[in-house]
């Protein structure tokens, strides 16, 4: 485990926790940074109470380093990752908020076009559509594939915005690749772990959604899987768990924010779209998730959000999107964020 001392504590302190851990056995490794000591004890951990160590004076916490995600942990890194999407945007640390707007799937030339220059003209940072879309029902609108790509890219050039779309077949690799600046796998490819190792070869950003039942450990470990396949170009996101609530299509996980913040120095994004399902809910959402630290929000947005093939329940209007900016910059501010 790893022994984090206060910035402050005093080397009485220091010693202090030393010999009662070298009285338990350990092993005491000091690493001691401009700002502060790190102590790793090596030794049985059940061979004492954690609790009793963490309240000895001077001691800021104790994290044990025998947690199964390694790559994606605060202890590999200890520095926020910020990860570019492209020479322009950037996401995670002190970059501004990242906002990805764009409606659910791509759904034709015209379409994205148009809906790129509108949530740009509003505020957002990069934009976002599927071109395969991951339906529970083989009956419903699958996505435009390679030429939903291909709209992507040329609406994301015209609007100045880099773009983010799924990918949930290993065999769409490459024109995912050729064509989008982020990767996003879905909440239904979380433990696609083939998948995973796929895009752990790539060099392009990966937006890697939790699942509706995943836990938080469970998606640092997907990442895990891509990071360990040489891609660190990795941000998570929460886009709600299935509960026993039905009144919102997911119940959005906002501790899943901090929980991660102090877990992983990947960069946090918020999906409150698909995280209530419902459009009138999202700008709160959206609100409360920059309040709680996320580093970006992806957000749907659709002309008509009647008409849409997928999602319009959940889409917001351009000009509601850009009311929602509007009120985000207030909150961002509030917590020592640029948007
Ligand atoms: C989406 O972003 O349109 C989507 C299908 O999201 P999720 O994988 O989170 O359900
Ligand atoms: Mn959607």
């Amino acid at each position: 485990m790893i022994i984090v001392m206060k910035p402050e504590a005093t080397e009485e302190q220091i010693n202090f926790v030393s010999e009662k851990l070298k009285k338990h056995g350990f092993g005491v490794h000091f690493s001691r940074g401009t700002e502060r000591t790190v102590i790793g004890a090596i030794g049985d951990k059940s061979a004492i109470e954690i609790e009793a160590f963490s309240v000895l004076p001077g001691v800021s916490e104790i994290i044990p380093i025998r947690k199964p995600f390694k790559l994606v942990s605060r202890e590999f890194r200890k520095e926020d990752s910020v990860i570019k999407l492209n020479k322009n945007v950037s996401i995670g640390g002190k970059s501004p908020v990242c906002v990805i707007a764009g409606p659910c799937a791509v759904e034709g030339r015209d379409e994205i076009i148009e809906i790129a220059k509108e949530v740009k003209a509003a505020g957002a940072t990069a934009l976002r559509g599927g071109a395969f879309k991951p339906r529970t029902s083989p009956y419903s609108f699958q996505g435009l594939g390679v030429a939903g790509l291909k709209y992507l890219a040329e609406a994301g050039k015209k609007a100045g915005l880099p773009v983010v779309t799924e990918l949930m077949d290993v065999r769409d690799l490459k024109h995912v690749v050729e064509y989008a600046d982020v990767i996003q796998i879905g909440a239904r490819n979380i433990q696609n772990f083939s998948l995973l190792k796929e895009v752990g070869k790539v060099k392009t950003p990966v937006l890697l959604k939790r699942g509706a039942a995943t836990t938080i450990e469970e998606l640092l470990m997907s990442a895990e899987y891509i990071l360990s396949g040489g891609n660190h170009n990795v941000i998570l996101c929460e886009r709600g768990i299935r509960t026993f609530e039905t009144y919102t299509r997911n119940t959005l996980d906002l501790n899943a924010v901090p929980v991660i913040k102090k877990l992983s120095h990947l960069p946090v994004v918020v999906d409150p779209s698909h995280g209530t399902g419902k459009w009138d809910l999202v700008e709160a959402m959206s609100l409360a998730s920059v309040a709680a630290g996320a580093d970006g929000l992806i957000i749907e947005v659709h002309q008509h959000p009647e008409e849409a093939f997928s999602d319009g329940g959940q889409s917001l209007r351009p000009e509601t999107f850009a009311r929602l900016i509007k009120r985000l910059k207030s909150v961002a501010q509030a917590v020592g964020r640029n948007l």
